[in-house]
């Protein structure tokens, strides 16, 4: 709050309920085939059904508005091997995630590179990401990566500003 600029507290400080941000601005993504090849197998099977996933991006700072992906898959059936598997989404996040690699990675590096609490990092990633994060979904990300051990290293060198 020192330093030069006005200080402007962010319009969405204070609200306290997820429903109350800014609607997300949707972008439509797909990984919909009629075939795909079977992961075990390698045959061309044709597809059953369609889902998609929400994702959650990393948002927009000109508008102030969250990004979420709606990723489209296609699910296919192999008869050889009589097993339902998915298009590949992995680009953009893991299996079953609800946010993309993007999202993940910027977390992860609040905490272990610049040692923010969890629920700094969550506000960090809203504020100027506008990605909403609960904590404790961050505190599984870290934890559940093994970088622990990195962050209880003690000095870290980055970090410089007023914290
Ligand atoms: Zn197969």
């Amino acid at each position: 709050m020192s330093g030069p600029g006005e200080y402007l507290p962010d319009p969405t400080e204070g609200i306290t309920r997820p429903e109350d941000l800014p609607q997300p601005r949707v972008v439509r993504r797909s990984r919909n085939y009629k075939h795909y090849s079977c992961p075990r197998c390698h045959r061309r099977c044709w597809r059953n059904s369609v889902f998609t996933r929400i994702l959650h991006d990393v948002g927009d700072l000109v508008s102030g508005r969250p990004r979420d992906i709606h990723l489209t898959y296609s699910q296919h059936y192999c008869t050889k091997c009589r097993k339902c598997f998915n298009a590949d989404t992995t680009y953009y996040a893991l299996p079953k995630a609800h946010y993309t690699h993007r999202v993940v990675s910027l977390a992860v590096r609040l905490v272990v590179e610049d040692g923010l609490p969890y629920q700094q990092a969550s506000w960090h990633l809203w504020r100027d990401h506008r990605v909403f994060v609960p904590f404790a979904t961050i505190q599984n990300w870290v934890e559940g990566g093994g970088k622990k051990s990195r962050r209880q290293n003690g000095k870290r060198v980055s970090g410089l500003g007023a914290r």
